[in-house]
């Protein structure tokens, strides 16, 4: 390498001296044509610039000092293994100047071919091609057009318009019935519009060419769409990108010449074979501009069958090497194969389970390994209804997959019509240019949204998200008419009542109804799909790497249940017990009116017979869930919101009341409930009268609740089964608050447990910041500690749970204040730090102490690995999050252990 630069910083590697994990430095594509360029396969040969000194030019508007000469000697490098130079009228040399950054961002950023040619180079490029005179003009035409239109800003379609003014004189729409004459023609045509809009002539000199390509490509980097596109796939911004500058090699020089692309394994099912579109006499942005029709690649064995053999020993290459699906651009000139990128291919979340499990059969990866290259959000969108799509149905338009799940339904176009319909037992998908606040209701009342505007972190995709409904956003091929309540697309017009299908993994929107089919994936949790008896690969890669991570994982997975058929459900899908169930829904329904005779009760009298009555009921709900838990550990939390909630709505009752006053009747009833509501109406319930504070402001409550679950555990017992309660106080801020419930909680469990065998577990919940910050003392009194990072959250942030999301969270997402709503995924460094506190200074008063969490974010994905980190016992969620949950346990535990072999 050149001397000066090991005195000043590297910014060019030469494609010899990467590698394919300097991802970070060199940009993907660099990387991995460094690791090709090692491996021996036929890379043209080239150099990248690094993202380092994207990053410098971008902070300061210039090259960093030395780029200049680095790059001059890398070019010499070049020019010396290619023998040929840069500008030389007789045998010049081409480059290509493409961006790379670390993760792929498809055609948001910039790329410069046959950068080189100038009016006597083309000459030479035509002599090199064997006195091809249309094939060198073709080329120094795309070369101004690209130029103009990326490195210059001038609009490309001045450039279309121009050729199509060619093509007409000649009476042809296809770009091959044009010679060299028409062709040196357009290069005329194509320079003045260059001199026109930027007031100088096209550069001649390569260098220039090349360092303003190279310009354009860091430039890029900040373009509108690259930002948008970043934002919405959470690409940090200050990554930068690299720029590779590769000779160029030609896929249009003849039949013998073409380009295409390849993956090593179908990248939608995983299937093993050969996939790929191969277009002869073309370069490689003909086949992305699809203006001509590829073929399958397999034809390519007919055609040229020695750089077929080839392409399919590379390809076996890299799967082995990469030991992973591979994808791969090449070009063929004039019979000779090029490999111009590779790297380790996208592919569907079903593909990611099939390959994982085919790389462990054939001996590629470990079942570790397997594990680490799936994830939960992979298998949540599996365990989602599918759309059963055959040719009959094609998509008319394709927006953002903002919220998985597939959903069909009416159209309509305003949040009141979608309640309406809804509330006649339609379903209803609401379509909206954008959502906002007001359209809460109908957003709620809907199967699906669709939205002409906005990304994935748009309003409506951050509440359909959060309220798991299947969302489109950003579908703009739609256009919207809401005061006429329709819109048009693909020229069809769609009015309110006609039905539509939106897929929210895909994006994909389609006019009338598309069959749903269950998920083979959740049959297989339920236990109706035996992975042994069926021939579904998806299905039998599921089961084995599920196997995996269950062997794996430390952390237990519980679930947050208060049905015996949820409880049921989620222990089919694995859980190994509630860590919670809330109380509450069972106080509702026809229970309401005994509810409200407690509240309302005038003496003790009353309100132990509101008790007493309450007490068989409840105790029946808990057999119930013990039984379908028989076993297993079941946490009851006392009830926890707030009163007022089992009363009618204050100004509703207000207004009755006052009516029948006017009318004279006999509101004396009424009155003393009018008068009870008043009493406990708050302002702010959420931080009012509720969990503990309830307990303990109304006498008899707890106590009622403590004996239903302690009752409940000796029958199950005594006829056999075996139930294992946790009780679990709410809200809990002080410890006084939970030795006070406590210390009658053991007088009741005594007296009613006896000599059952039955023990009950007292804990609390972790829920309020002062909780958290006193936890030491508290552990003296709890056996077991569960965290609510719902409320953890909201009391942590002083975010209400109930507004926020809906009110202002997609500002917040769109600034990057957040990269997620930290509802749905811990904010590690505030409210987690508020976890890990308490799970030290718990463990430190009571060692060994149990704790789990049951808060949402114990089925996020993200949040799981957090919970491993911190060494929690277990994580509790929704019945369907359990197996998700499961799967980032074993994940979280291979990935902290380091056999991760990667
Ligand atoms: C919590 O606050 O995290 C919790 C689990 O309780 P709830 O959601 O019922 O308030
Ligand atoms: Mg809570």
């Amino acid at each position: 390498m050149a001397a000066q630069e090991t005195a000043e910083h590297k910014y060019v590697y030469d494609f010899a001296e990467g590698n394919k994990d300097l991802k970070d430095l060199l940009g993907g594509k660099g990387a991995n044509l460094a690791e090709m360029t090692n491996l021996g396969l036929p890379v043209p040969p080239g150099f990248t610039i690094t993202t380092e000194a994207c990053k410098a030019y971008l902070a300061t508007g210039a090259e960093p000092a030395g780029l200049a000469e680095q790059i001059a000697a890398h070019l010499e490098a070049l020019e010396r293994e290619m023998g040929r130079s840069l500008g030389d009228p007789q045998d010049p040399l081409l480059v290509s100047v493409r961006s790379g950054a670390k993760f792929s961002m498809p055609g948001m950023m910039e790329t410069v071919l046959n950068v080189g040619l100038n009016d006597r180079s083309v000459v030479g490029l035509s002599a090199q091609a064997g006195g091809n005179d249309r094939f060198a003009w073709d080329s120094y035409r795309r070369l101004i057009q690209m130029f103009g239109k990326t490195v210059c800003d001038v609009p490309g379609e001045e450039f279309e318009h121009a050729l199509d003014d060619v093509k007409r004189a000649k009476g042809t729409t296809n770009d091959l019935d044009l010679d060299a004459d028409d062709l040196r023609g357009l290069v005329d045509a194509y320079k003045k519009i260059f001199s026109k809009h930027t007031g100088r002539e096209f550069p001649q000199e390569p260098r220039e060419q090349l360092d303003l390509a190279i310009r354009a490509v860091f430039e890029s980097w900040n373009a509108e769409r690259a930002v948008i596109y970043r934002r919405q796939e959470r690409i940090p911004a200050d990554l930068g990108t690299a720029v590779n500058v590769v000779a160029m090699v030609f896929g249009n020089l003849g039949a013998d010449s073409g380009t295409g692309v390849a993956f090593t394994r179908d990248p939608a099912s995983g299937a093993q074979g050969i996939y790929g579109d191969y277009l002869a006499n073309a370069q490689g942005e003909d086949v992305v501009a699809g203006i001509r029709n590829t073929v399958p690649l397999q034809e390519l064995e007919r055609i040229d069958k020695k750089s077929y053999d080839e392409l399919l020993d590379y390809m076996a290459r890299l799967e082995g090497h990469y030991k992973d699906l591979c994808d791969i651009e090449f070009t063929i000139e004039r019979g000779k194969l090029w490999m111009l990128q590779t790297r380790v291919g996208k592919r569907t979340a079903a593909a990611a389970f099939v390959i994982a499990g085919q790389l462990v059969d054939e001996g590629l990866i470990d079942l570790d390994e397997a594990l680490h290259r799936v994830n939960g959000a992979q298998l949540a969108q599996l365990m989602f209804p599918r759309f059963k799509l055959d040719h009959e149905f094609q998509p008319v338009a394709k927006g953002i997959g903002a919220s998985p799940g597939a959903a069909v339904g009416k159209v309509v176009f305003t949040s009141a019509r979608a309640v309406e319909l809804a509330a006649e037992g339609e379903s209803v998908i609401l379509v909206r240019r954008e959502t906002n606040p007001d359209d809460l209701n109908g957003m709620i009342a809907a199967k699906g949204i669709l939205t002409s505007r906005g990304g994935k972190t748009s309003h409506a995709a951050v509440v359909a998200r959060g309220m798991g409904k299947t969302c489109v956003s950003g579908a703009d091929e739609l256009d919207i008419n809401i005061p006429q309540r329709k819109f048009t697309v693909a020229g069809q017009t769609v009015t309110e009542g006609d039905v539509v299908s939106i897929d929210g993994t895909t994006g994909k929107v389609y006019l009338g109804e598309v069959p749903v089919m269950p998920s083979e994936v959740v049959q297989y949790f339920e236990g109706t799909l035996d992975p042994e008896q069926t021939d579904d690969a998806l299905v039998q890669a599921v089961h084995r790497i599920m196997t995996h991570a269950d062997a794996r994982r430390r952390l237990a997975v519980r679930t947050n249940a208060d049905t015996g058929a949820d409880a049921a459900r989620a222990r089919r899908f694995g859980a190994q017990g509630i860590g919670l169930c809330r109380t509450e829904h069972m106080f509702l329904g026809d229970r309401r009116e005994l509810v409200e005779r407690l509240i309302l009760a005038a003496t003790d009298a009353e309100r132990e017979d509101a008790l007493a009555a309450l007490l068989p009921l409840q105790r029946e709900d808990f057999i119930e869930i013990f039984r379908e838990m028989d076993g297993l550990p079941v946490t009851v939390r006392l009830i926890d919101p707030p009163l007022h909630e089992f009363l009618p709505p204050l100004e509703q009752l207000a207004v009755n009341v006052a009516v029948a006053q006017e009318r004279g009747e006999d509101v004396a009833k009424e009155e003393a409930l009018l008068a009870a509501v008043r009493r406990m109406h708050e302002e702010n319930p959420m931080l009012g009268l509720r969990g503990v504070r309830l307990g303990l402001v109304i006498p008899g409550l707890f106590a009622m609740q403590v004996r239903a679950i302690a009752e409940a555990a000796v029958a199950v017992t005594r006829s056999g089964g075996s139930a294992c309660p946790e009780i679990m106080v709410p809200l809990v801020g002080a410890v006084q608050e939970l030795e006070t419930v406590r210390a009658e909680a053991e007088r009741i469990i005594a007296e009613v447990v006896g000599d059952s065998g039955v023990e009950v577990l007292i804990g609390t919940m972790i829920e309020v910041p002062r909780a958290a910050l006193t936890a030491g003392q508290i552990a003296e009194a709890a056996q077991f500690f569960s965290f609510g990072t719902n409320d953890l959250t909201q009391m942590g942030w002083g975010f209400s749970r109930d507004d926020v999301e809906g009110a202002f969270f997609w500002r917040y997402l769109e600034l990057g204040i957040f990269g997620i709503s930290p509802f749905e995924s811990i904010d590690r460094e505030g409210v987690g730090r508020l976890v890990r506190i308490a799970a030290e200074e718990g463990r430190a008063a009571r060692p060994g102490l149990k704790l789990g969490v049951c808060g949402e974010h114990g089925g996020d994905p993200e949040s799981v690995h957090f919970f491993h980190e911190v060494g929690l016992d277990y994580v509790s969620c929704s019945p369907f999050r359990v197996p998700v949950a499961r799967l980032e346990a074993g994940r979280a535990a291979i990935e902290t252990t380091g056999s991760d072999s990667r």
